[in-house]
């Protein structure tokens, strides 16, 4: 009897992994490169699963900014805002994100998940309704379950379904909030958020959206799926991340509603851990000065998604329903899906593997993540893999496949 008996489960698949080159949930780099390039027990990879969208982690202006500030300000904050008090840099990063998204308020969080732990956790509570996208990422769920509101689920991306599930509550007193993606993280897929938005106005509830794969992707400005389906006004609560398209770390929420600030007080994730350290404050400034400048990244960016969508849907392959810089590639079993990401990492391309039951219709997936900073020969490279591979597991043609016209 041991007190991880209960992991039982996890043990066996865990263990599994583990027989062969490659374990998907233990992967560690010896070198990180630059944002498309890593080495990997001893092989060189491209990097194909970071999230790493506008490739910043690189970007050398917010490199001598974070410099900087470590050399200035120190190493880290080692507490928290409300009880060891804010930087300079925690009000101007707040600043800056509030401008950019046209909100008057932000508050910035240590991590994306905190953010969703936090403003979920707390802004709806008992006598509250949570409604939430059934594919909703981790950090929502644990949100919801932190705090007091009822949860209640309404099928991925259907509109009517959201419609009939309000309209049952529509004499029940308490606040509705309906909690959306921008771009959902495993199928990259964008959701109707002009029909929600609808919804939601019809119905007088609130509406939050995590822009975290979408912000500096979505949008003639970068600010998201909101901006690109034209319902920011609709939207009363916007949550990201900055590790993403920013290439650090950290969250943050942004609003328009009168009192929002009460938060600084009330939301325990926010108040209960320790604040972004200055460096990290300084390079996501940097970055998202970038975001907000170069609109060629965005450009590039969607060029190198519809590079990678369209190749490997050409070899035949199963890929998300949008184009968007999460293309994955959906099998049908796990084992195969551990064979063909080894061989992926063999041949030179790093990316992530998605096992069920943690994916839409517990599916494996083999997920990649494409970055402004790919180069096409790089996104070649990849597709050509998928083929080899795809064809040695029989998952593809001997031949590669040709649509007839
Ligand atoms: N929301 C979504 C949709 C995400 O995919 C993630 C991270 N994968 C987060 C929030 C959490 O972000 P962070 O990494 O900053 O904790």
């Amino acid at each position: 009897m041991s007190i991880f008996d209960k992991f039982d489960h996890l043990r066996q698949t865990y263990d599994s992994l583990g027989d062969r080159a490659h374990n998907p949930f233990s992967v560690s780099f010896d070198r990180i490169e630059s944002a498309t390039e890593g080495v990997l027990g001893g092989r060189r990879v491209i990097l194909l699963g970071t999230n790493n969208y506008l490739g910043l982690t690189f970007d050398q202006h917010g490199i001598d900014e974070a410099v900087r500030a470590v050399q200035t300000l120190g190493t880290g904050t080692t507490g928290s805002r409300v009880a060891n008090g804010s930087y300079a840099g925690h009000g101007a990063l707040e600043r800056d994100l509030a401008a950019f998204f046209g909100r008057r308020h932000c508050m910035v969080f240590s991590t994306g998940y905190q953010a969703n732990l936090g403003m979920l956790s707390t802004i709806v509570g008992r006598g509250d309704h949570l409604i939430l996208d059934s594919d909703s990422h981790a950090s929502i769920y644990d949100g919801a379950r932190l705090g007091h509101a009822e949860v209640i689920r309404f099928r991925h991306s259907d509109p009517d379904d959201l419609y009939k599930r309000l309209r049952r509550l529509k004499d029940v007193p308490g606040s509705k909030l309906i909690v959306a993606e921008g771009i959902y993280s495993m199928l990259g897929d964008v959701a109707p958020l002009r029909e929600i938005a609808a919804v939601k106005r019809e119905m007088g509830a609130y509406l939050m959206v995590d822009e975290a794969h979408s912000m500096g992707v979505l949008g003639e400005h970068g600010r998201g799926l909101a901006e690109a389906a034209g319902v920011e006004a609709d939207v009363d609560f916007i949550v990201g991340t900055f590790s993403k398209s920013l290439g650090s770390v950290g969250g943050f929420c942004v609003a328009d509603l009168d009192g929002f600030d009460i938060l600084r007080v009330a939301c325990r994730p926010y108040m209960f851990t320790a604040s972004l350290p200055p460096s990290i404050i300084a390079s996501t400034r940097s970055a998202l000065q970038r975001l907000d400048r170069d609109k060629g990244l965005r450009t590039q960016l969607m060029a190198n998604a519809t590079q990678l969508h369209g190749g490997l849907r050409a070899l035949g392959l199963e890929v998300g329903p949008h184009i968007s810089p999460v293309v994955s590639v959906a099998l049908d079993e796990p084992e195969v899906a551990v064979r063909f990401w080894n061989a992926l990492v063999e041949g030179g391309v790093y990316l992530n593997l998605a096992l069920p039951p943690a994916t839409p219709s517990s599916r494996p997936l083999l997920r990649a993540s494409v970055s402004a900073a790919h180069s096409p020969r790089q996104i070649q490279k990849a597709v050509d893999l998928f083929g080899e591979i795809g064809r040695e597991l029989g998952i593809l043609p001997a031949e590669p496949f040709v649509e007839l016209p």
